[in-house]
């Protein structure tokens, strides 16, 4: 298991490449270090689940790429230019689905377009048509606190995907979720990202849902966070196709996958 995580995809030039990135955070209790020495690299259309405990720098890891964060040192190139700030081709999905209670669903799933100054008329189209096609069609002028946490999530999705980035951060985003409607957005989600091609980044810290919508996953150490591991996903199919994440969590590969990476996670209960 090599510990510089790079994508199978050789001659491909990387859709982001994170090179001996660190990131301390400057606080109140002083310094941090959040984040030593992370090298890894994602090809255009991949998908990729970093995984790690909790607080070992995922989410700074996501700020980072999103440009939301610099790092203290190293280099993110999204394809191949250095991330300056935040960026169009970037988009971000929370474990929050931060939906303005105020605003109806279909102008909550337009927000991103009207903060970019994006043509209104198109984003409300290419919004009505996304939340149609995530089953919200009957819903567009509902107020959030009317919607289920599930169908709120697939708000929060037609949002981050209605200003059409190539790259899509997710953030635990079914982590508020009951254990169902968990596994049936992850199946929604990996299935849309993926027709849509979509470069994908998924962080959470639950390894069944990063080896049922991954293909590749990368285990983040304890913090500092380091990329401890990288692990190809792969699950023998008849006809070669991915299955969706919910057969994959039956396949004999499974079980083989958590347990190697539960080890990796060095799982234990605080006492
Ligand atoms: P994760 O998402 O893996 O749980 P985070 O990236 O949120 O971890 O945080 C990594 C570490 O950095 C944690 O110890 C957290 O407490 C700390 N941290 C996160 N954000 C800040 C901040 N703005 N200021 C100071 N420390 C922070
Ligand atoms: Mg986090």
């Amino acid at each position: 298991m090599q510990a510089s995580a790079t994508g199978g995809a050789g001659a491909i030039s990387p859709k982001v490449e994170i090179s001996d990135v660190s990131l301390r955070y400057f606080g109140r209790e002083g310094e941090i270090e959040a984040l030593r020495g992370v090298s890894l690299t994602i090809a255009p259309g991949e998908f990729v689940a970093i995984i790690g405990q909790s607080g070992c720098g995922k989410s700074t890891l996501l700020s980072l790429i999103s440009g939301i964060l610099k790092p203290t040192s190293g280099t993110i190139l999204l394809d191949g230019r250095p991330v300056t700030g935040p960026n169009r081709k970037v988009g971000y999905m929370l474990q929050q689905d931060y939906l303005f209670e105020w605003r109806t669903i279909l102008e909550n799933a337009v927000l991103g377009a009207e903060i970019q100054g994006a043509n209104m008329t198109k984003a409300r189209e290419r919004a009505r048509m996304l939340l149609t096609r995530y089953g919200l069609g009957q819903f567009l002028h509902y107020l959030p606190r009317q919607l289920s946490g599930g169908m709120r999530q697939r708000v929060a999705l037609a949002r981050t995907l209605c200003t059409d980035p190539d790259i899509v951060l997710l953030d635990e985003p079914f982590a508020a979720l009951d254990s169902q409607t968990r596994i049936a957005l992850a199946d929604e989600v990996a299935e849309i990202l993926r027709r849509e091609g979509k470069t994908a980044i998924l962080v959470t810290h639950d390894i069944g849902e990063a080896i049922s919508m991954a293909e590749r996953i990368i285990v983040l150490s304890r913090r500092p966070g380091q990329v401890k591991s990288n692990h190809p996903i792969r699950f023998a199919t008849p006809d070669s196709r991915r299955p969706t994440p919910f057969t994959a969590r039956n396949a004999p590969e499974f079980n083989k996958y958590f347990n190697t990476l539960w080890q990796e996670l060095e799982v234990h209960v605080e006492g």
